[in-house]
């Protein structure tokens, strides 16, 4: 399907958000915008950035996306962070943040932080602020964090800190990741994009087509679950739940994930999972292609029940995505989960393999409840969740920084050279 435009988007939201970016933009003409992250594939911010980006430039923003490089150490270090930040203990020892450092300092030399706003996503390219040579005069610099850093491993997160405090301001995905960080913190959600590949309207064709190819029983309910092969989305306990649904209820379970770049883990957790699965009949596991957007489109409008099990998740995208479609979704109540399931009124919020296999099978055995909250899900999601929301919210954040009083950010080399490495 061709990029959706902006014009596009006003027969799903309404003239008047359409209108209003435009107003929010005019000020902000030319403005370069800068985006960093370290995948330009897979997962939740190469997603909403592959939108994000094009729809500010079209808004006459100077919006660009930078991807830094880095080998397969280095995303080994940053994921062990990302489980760290998370909360789950880490085995680091001082080469790792020597790894971490190297890697973000070359990359300096590659990436330049020229835009008048900098988004870095992430902790990734987060220490970055340090090395960056020269950014443009005036320019604000943003951490853009996507993930759960409510309880993190102490450690990793000192280490983390000193660079995220000197960005002017972050941005964070649910009220709880706050932190005292010392810099304003903005909320800011994610979003999903209607009118992509993955979000927009298919045919009856298009979905059967796509079960076909993948050898899916049409007649029996689905169950489905789809992420990355990740121990926080806890595909293995969605195998758990299905095991014990299967047990009152004729039903299939699919569970599809594809890799990141940045993710060295997938392959790992997907040997896991195939391990639990055993030989059931009646579970699928599906590694996909990277953009099988379409695939995953049509496995979500064909599922009677979405599972998003996770333990921790940032925001989860996976979970507005199936709402949009009108699927009921029982998610882990973690994270930014509980801003899009609201417990019985377009899923259920689960804290355990059982309690999701008793939501699972309630919602399997009462259709027309779950097609009432597959209704409501949408229209959450409507209100809430599309991408036009977040495009309004980020400038109004840019519109917030340039605010007069907004403190420089000092980005003298302070750390060059001897950058403590916490051991
Ligand atoms: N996704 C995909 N293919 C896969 C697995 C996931 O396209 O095999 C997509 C999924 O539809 C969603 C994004 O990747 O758009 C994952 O974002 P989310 O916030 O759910 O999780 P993250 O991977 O960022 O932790």
């Amino acid at each position: 399907m061709a990029t959706a435009r902006l014009s596009d988007y006003v027969r799903i939201v309404g003239e008047e958000p359409i209108e209003e970016l435009r107003r929010l933009a005019a000020p902000l003409q030319g403005m370069r915008i800068q985006h960093i992250n370290s995948t330009r594939v897979g997962g939740g911010v190469a997603e909403i950035l592959d939108r994000l980006v094009p729809l500010s430039r079209e808004l006459g923003l100077d919006a660009v996306w930078d991807v830094i490089e880095g080998d397969q150490r280095f995303f080994q270090v940053t994921k062990a962070f990302h489980n760290a930040l998370q909360g789950k203990a880490a085995d680091l020892v001082p080469e790792d943040f020597e790894a971490y450092l190297a890697t973000n300092r070359r990359n300096a030399e590659r990436v330049a932080l020229d835009g008048d706003m900098v988004f870095v996503h992430d902790p990734q390219p987060a220490a970055l602020v340090t090395y960056a040579r020269r950014p443009r005069p005036g320019a604000r610099l943003v951490w853009r964090c996507h993930i759960d850093i409510s309880r993190p491993q102490e450690r990793v997160w000192r280490f983390l800190e000193r660079f995220v405090s000197r960005f002017h301001a972050a941005i964070l995905s649910a009220p709880q990741f706050g932190r005292p960080l010392g810099i304003p913190q903005y909320l800011v959600p994610p979003s999903i994009d209607p009118l992509a590949d993955k979000n927009r309207e298919l045919s009856p064709e298009e979905v059967m087509a796509v079960l076909d190819r993948f050898g899916i029983d049409r007649r029996r309910p689905i169950v489905t679950q789809i992420s990355r092969f990740d121990r926080f989305k806890d595909p293995v306990g969605v195998i758990r739940a299905f095991r014990m649904v299967r047990r009152r209820v004729n039903c299939q379970l699919v569970l599809a994930g594809g890799g990141a770049t940045d993710d060295p883990e997938g392959a790992e957790v997907l040997a896991e999972v195939q391990e639990a699965a055993g030989s059931h009949p009646d579970v699928r596991i599906l590694a996909l292609e990277t953009r099988s957007d379409v695939e995953v489109n049509a496995l979500q409008r064909a599922s009677q029940v979405v599972v998003q099990n996770s333990t921790k998740e940032g925001f989860g995208l996976t979970v507005s995505e199936a709402l949009w479609k009108e699927r009921p979704v029982v998610a882990g109540a973690t994270g930014g989960i509980p801003l899009q399931v609201i417990d019985g009124f377009d899923g259920y919020l689960i804290h355990s393999p059982e309690g999701a296999a008793h939501a699972i099978r309630y919602l399997l055995q009462n259709p027309a409840e779950a097609e009432r909250m597959g209704h409501n899900g949408r229209s959450h999601v409507q209100r809430n969740f599309l991408l036009t929301r977040q495009l309004r919210n980020e400038l109004l954040v840019i519109h917030s920084m340039l605010a007069p009083d907004q403190p420089e950010v000092v980005l003298e080399a302070a750390l060059e050279g001897g950058a403590h490495v916490d051991a």
